[in-house]
């Protein structure tokens, strides 16, 4: 049997019935990625040692029936996270070779419930990208599973590829900006952004901290709603996490969608909208209604003002974050007669060209002179988006869209124009920047075979009504359960 095409529930069955080991999955997931990682490229770092003594650890706990929520499931961790036995680069040469002294909150989380890490997956160079072809790795720069040759999405396109081409049941990504939801959609899989606080930021190396959240990249919704499960909650370690309480997630997937009101922004349904892409999403909506929802038509009036305020906040928080890369207490150092030098050399060497344009992008606008007209500016124009969203939400419960404009493009062809791609991100920024819960379900396929994902959003801390949605649009697309050839 294909190991590697289990959902982590049917895997999680077949454990607790003793039908299969976790060794015996864990060697099945391995000579998966032996099988198709020429082609897919997702795993900048593969831990198959530690993998297999964790699986062994899970199946003596399985014999004595004392095994965690995640106990013998095989994972993916994006290079972002910080992890105590394996290196974590960012997909930057700045930190090649890096190994963290602790684990990330999230990290430690599913250790704590058994999980099985088999090793850590590509990302854009610090999360800055939306292809994965930033990652300065160029041997590990993800392909699409259902189309290789075509871009995975980013940053996080090593979670979403090793999801999409079963070289793990589950993976953890990052999204300051449709991280975790654009790869998620172009390679037909599951992805959730949390709600900004809704999970620790703690060993997540940070990009922009007033938009960076962690979150789960699934094969399908139930899955998404285990692993959340796993990582969502307080922690004391990082004070922008929540005191809230986490609800059982699984126990509403099927509360059905009598009496949720759903939100169509005319907004995200403008010009640049590829044609594929606006009929699967109508469909999608229609299925929604089919299974009780009620539509309702609302408008975020600020949406095309979300790229640039979006890539000056982002930009300025990450000049301020990766100041800390000098050479001195993290990975590379050049070597130079002076410190200044050092500092500089460092810096010119380490880092790539887009993460150099960021910095620059971010110094600019923080400067004296210029932060007024940049950065308060655009902090104020995100004051107004987010009321947008709070006027929406006293209409509706849960807002659907595309998730990007268009499906998948070959690997190259967009590499050479920033502009373009930032502009590509106009449908998922918005909720970072607000703070609210985003997430993407496949709902359909192109023509060309590549996958569309919906993308639904909800008021802060409500995630609970996307794992109802998501669910009921996943019983109809009949999307989920197809795989790629590879
Ligand atoms: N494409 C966005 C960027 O390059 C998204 C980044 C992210 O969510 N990490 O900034």
């Amino acid at each position: 049997m294909d190991l590697h095409t289990l959902t982590l529930r049917q895997a999680q069955q077949k454990l607790a019935a003793r039908e299969i080991t976790a060794k015996a999955l864990t060697e099945s997931l391995l000579a998966r990625i032996d099988q198709v990682e020429d082609k897919v490229r997702a795993y900048l770092s593969l831990h198959p040692e530690q993998a297999m003594l964790a699986a062994e650890r899970a199946d003596k706990k399985l014999a004595q029936g004392q095994g965690g929520l995640l106990c013998g499931l095989p994972l993916s961790v994006k290079d972002v996270l910080c992890t105590e036995n394996m290196p974590t680069t960012c997909g930057s040469k700045m930190l090649e070779g890096f190994v963290p002294p602790y684990n990330a909150t999230v990290v430690e989380r599913l250790l704590a419930e058994d999980a099985v890490i088999l090793g850590k997956v590509s990302m854009d160079e610090f999360a800055m990208g939306s292809t994965n072809e930033n990652c300065a790795y160029k041997d590990n720069i993800p392909q699409n599973p259902w189309k290789l040759g075509y871009v995975a999405g980013g940053s996080s396109g090593g979670s979403a590829a090793s999801v999409a081409a079963g070289e793990c049941l589950a993976s953890l990504g990052s999204d300051t900006g449709g991280s975790i939801r654009q790869p998620a959609s172009l390679c037909g899989v599951v992805g959730l952004k949390p709600t900004y606080g809704r999970v620790s930021r703690y060993g997540l190396v940070a990009f922009a901290s007033s938009l960076d959240q962690v979150g789960p990249l699934t094969k399908d919704v139930a899955d998404c709603a285990l692993l959340m499960q796993v990582i969502a909650g307080h922690d004391q370690r990082d004070s922008t996490s929540a005191k809230q309480e986490v609800p059982d997630y699984s126990a509403v997937l099927q509360d059905g969608m009598k009496g949720v009101r759903v939100g169509i922004p005319h907004e995200y349904f403008g010009a640049g909208l590829d044609g594929e892409v606006e009929k699967n999403i109508r469909a999608g909506i229609a299925m929604l209604k089919e299974a009780g929802a009620e539509l309702v038509e609302v408008s975020l009036p600020h949406t095309e003002y979300c790229v640039a305020v979006y890539y000056l906040i982002a930009s300025a928080e990450a000049s301020s974050n990766l100041a800390r890369y000098d050479g001195v207490r993290y990975g590379q150092r050049a070597a130079a007669d002076s410190l200044i030098d050092m500092y500089r050399q460092t810096r010119s060497q380490g880092f790539g060209e887009e993460v150099k344009r960021r910095i620059l992008i971010g110094t600019y606008a923080l400067s004296a002179g210029y932060y007024d007209a940049y950065y308060k500016k655009a902090s104020q124009v995100r004051t107004l988006i987010r009321e947008d969203f709070a006027k929406a939400f006293a209409q509706c419960d849960v807002l659907v869209s595309p998730v990007t404009p268009t499906p998948a493009w070959p690997l190259g062809q967009k590499a050479d124009n920033p502009l373009a791609l930032y502009l590509s991100d106009i449908l998922t920024i918005s909720a970072n920047l607000a703070g609210i819960p985003g997430m993407s379900v496949p709902c359909g396929f192109s023509a060309a075979g590549l996958p569309i994902g919906m993308q639904l959003q909800a008021s802060h801390f409500n995630e609970a009504v996307l794992f109802r949605a998501g669910w009921n649009l996943e019983q109809q697309a009949g999307v989920k359960g197809k795989q790629p050839d590879l």
